[in-house]
């Protein structure tokens, strides 16, 4: 799939740039063939004038051999250029010389304007332009936008840089009075400031939703892949946590099956108190296996939300005294201790009693399970701000970083647990999570591995004060 999506995105950008290449190559077509009927409009206005010459018999002098008239109104290019040249012949008694190094003095700016403007329209072409005609003897512009460069000192600058900057890199020229083979004496320059973008947004439309679409299959891509690593976590889960049940289950069947077939044997028939004790064991691990299913039936509870928290004022130094007589008896089977340190002042808090004990009880269970070789714990209260803390610190086998992050999910075991023939579910921790939200509580770990882990839960004294 990602490599079809890229696949998809190569093609789309591929397809996206031919089709910004053939607008610009048909741009580029209307504006040259725009340029090319200015061209030879400008041509023939030239061959206009030289007929003119000839009809008035006026001798090939210089262009500019006029005394009294003044220059600058040749330059006016708010007059009618054409008609200001022709008055201008005739007074001076001299005559337009139509050769080719001043053919584009005959080129009138108005004129130029309107034959441009006319064109491009014509031809569909919409965009602001600059443009000027460009003179080879004198290495300048004579026209640009419209208006005279032309100075009499024809070493002062004339044209505007900028314009004139933009008209040197342009593509589009076309040499003018070039034609029967002539050299050519100039060209006519046009320059669009806003083509590029007049391209790209040619294409917009087609660009902005094939991103959206793009970015939408990316995006349900990423996310069914999520959606499927997670279905295979929790399946990895649940496989496990099913092996768990059956093999927790297991043991005391097996016992129960083993104590009823005691019972039915002869030899113990007979003695009432061999049948007293193998009916105590038959209780035990009932009440065991009720202990077991209570558990999971705890955490489905809580999964669905249906469980309601009886809020009334407990005092936890007086929880943590009584899980710890029920623990001191496991541990010191196993030859350990446990210690309380509490500390805090103000232990009072409001709370689910059996919930909290709860809580203290599995983390209690999970010192003494993963505590194989030191069983040592501690268990502390401290006041803190607006609560209570409890801190209950073990000296097992600890756990690494990676573990630490994911043993409040449900049914997450380490996978060390199984090979210590550790039993458990792995609803433990979360069932702790679970409880001390309610309570808007927290719960945090620290933990070594070899080390030992010290799990701290802190209770408001008033879960309603906490935001
Ligand atoms: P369970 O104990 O049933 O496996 P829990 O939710 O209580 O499930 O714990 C999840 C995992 O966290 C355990 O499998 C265990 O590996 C790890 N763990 C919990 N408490 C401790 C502890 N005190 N020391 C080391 N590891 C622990």
């Amino acid at each position: 799939m990602s490599v079809a999506l890229m696949g998809i995105s190569i093609i789309q950008f591929y397809w996206l740039k031919k089709n910004i290449d053939l607008n610009a190559i048909n741009f580029n077509d209307k504006v040259l063939l725009a340029l090319n009927r200015v061209k030879q409009n400008l041509e023939d206005d030239a061959n206009e004038f030289e007929n003119f010459r000839k009809t008035q018999n006026r001798s090939e002098t210089s262009l500019f051999k006029v005394d009294n008239d003044p220059l600058e109104k040749i330059l006016t290019p708010s007059l009618d250029d054409y008609r200001l040249k022709q008055y201008q012949a005739q007074v001076a008694n001299t005559a337009w010389l139509i050769k080719p190094e001043i053919a584009l003095n005959t080129i009138s700016a108005p004129d130029l304007s309107r034959y441009l403007r006319l064109e491009l329209q014509k031809n569909g072409v919409k965009l602001d332009y600059d443009f000027g005609v460009f003179s080879n003897e004198i290495e300048d512009y004579t026209i640009t936008n419209g208006n005279y460069n032309v100075n009499i000192d024809i070493s002062n600058n004339m044209s505007d840089g900028g314009t004139a900057q933009k008209l040197n890199t342009t593509m589009y020229q076309v040499n003018l009075f070039d034609s029967e083979g002539r050299k050519a004496v100039g060209s006519l320059r046009v320059f669009f400031p806003k083509k590029t973008s007049f391209l790209i947004s040619s294409v917009l439309p087609a660009l902005i939703s094939s991103i959206l679409l793009t970015g939408l299959i990316l995006f349900c891509f990423v996310y069914t892949i999520n959606v499927i690593l997670t279905q295979k976590k929790v399946s990895l889960m649940k496989t496990d946590f099913i092996n768990n049940m059956t093999h927790e289950f297991k043991t005391p069947i097996a016992t129960i099956s083993l104590a009823a077939d005691s019972i039915n044997n002869p030899m113990v028939k007979s003695k009432p108190e061999m049948i007293e004790r193998y009916a105590d064991i038959i209780k035990q691990e009932n009440k065991r296996m009720l202990n077991q299913v209570e558990k999971v039936l705890q955490i489905a509870r809580l999964d669905k939300k249906d469980f309601e928290l009886k809020i009334v004022p407990i005092n936890l130094n007086d929880i943590v005294n009584v899980a710890m007589e029920n623990t001191r008896l496991r541990v010191n089977k196993h030859g350990g201790t446990i210690k309380a340190y509490l500390k805090a002042n103000n232990a009072k808090i409001k709370g689910d009693e059996n919930h909290v004990s709860n809580v203290l009880h599995n983390l209690l269970d999970n010192a003494i399970k993963y505590s194989p070789d030191k069983l040592e714990i501690t268990i502390q209260t401290i006041d803190v701000k607006k609560g209570v803390q409890i801190i209950i610190t073990d000296q097992g086998i600890g756990m690494n970083k990676d573990d630490l992050k994911r043993i409040f999910e449900k049914f997450y075991r380490v996978s060390t647990g199984n090979l210590h023939d550790v039993k458990g579910f792995g609803l433990g921790l979360s069932y702790v999570k679970v409880i001390t939200d309610a309570h808007r509580g927290r719960v945090s770990v620290e933990s070594e591995p070899g080390k030992g882990s010290s799990f701290t839960v802190f209770f408001p004294h008033d879960p309603k004060e906490m935001k």
